[in-house]
């Protein structure tokens, strides 16, 4: 499948773009990634997958705390072992803006940038439009692992994830290619 590729940018002096509503922070962690990585789990989740294991994410409304990427790209600064951040939730891509701005301030550090979603590649890059600004964080990410938790597909086995439907997308080289390719850590 070929996908469409528009040319949307944020605009970093936007007011209100580095404002993030979080479920909370790991400093770090080796289970959720490549290597030492910060987890940033958003709050608020419109899955609601059968099984979660954070079903405190989901409200929109409850829950949860206001922080800015300042907050955390200074987190991440003062731990030299990192080697990226991964986002989970909750549903990154609900936050995509601001984690966009997130994103390129901490690859400016030398970080890489992953990212959970319950929705798959495909999903994001055919609704990818100039509000949700799905496009723009994509383009910051060097693996998304995609798809809803799939409780009767559950499995210990899989690396980073936790039902054998999600995938391990290679984000950068998929969208270079206009298709889905799928990493090597699968
Ligand atoms: S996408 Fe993740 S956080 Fe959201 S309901 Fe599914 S497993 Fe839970």
């Amino acid at each position: 499948m070929d996908f469409p590729i528009d040319t949307q940018i944020i605009d970093l002096n936007q007011p209100g773009g580095t404002k993030l509503h979080l479920a909370g922070v790991i400093r770090e962690s080796i289970v959720d990634g490549p290597g030492w990585r910060m987890v940033v789990f958003v709050q608020g989740c419109p899955h609601h997958c059968k099984g979660c294991q954070n079903p405190a994410t989901w409200s929109f409304t409850e829950g949860g705390y206001d922080t800015t990427v300042e907050n955390i790209v200074k987190a991440a600064k003062e731990n030299p072992l990192l080697k990226g951040i991964t986002l989970s939730g909750g549903e990154p891509f609900t936050q995509a803006k601001a984690l966009t701005v997130l994103a390129r301030e901490l690859k400016k550090e030398g970080l890489d940038v992953m990212s959970f979603s319950g929705w798959t590649y495909e999903e994001l890059i055919n609704g990818a439009n100039s509000e949700n600004c799905w496009l723009d964080l994509l383009r910051e990410l060097s693996l998304l692992v995609d798809g809803k938790f799939i409780e009767e597909q559950r499995s210990l086995e899989c690396l980073f994830r936790g039902s054998k439907n999600q995938r391990i997308i290679d984000v950068q080289k998929s969208l270079a290619a206009g298709k889905t390719v799928l990493s090597e850590l699968n």
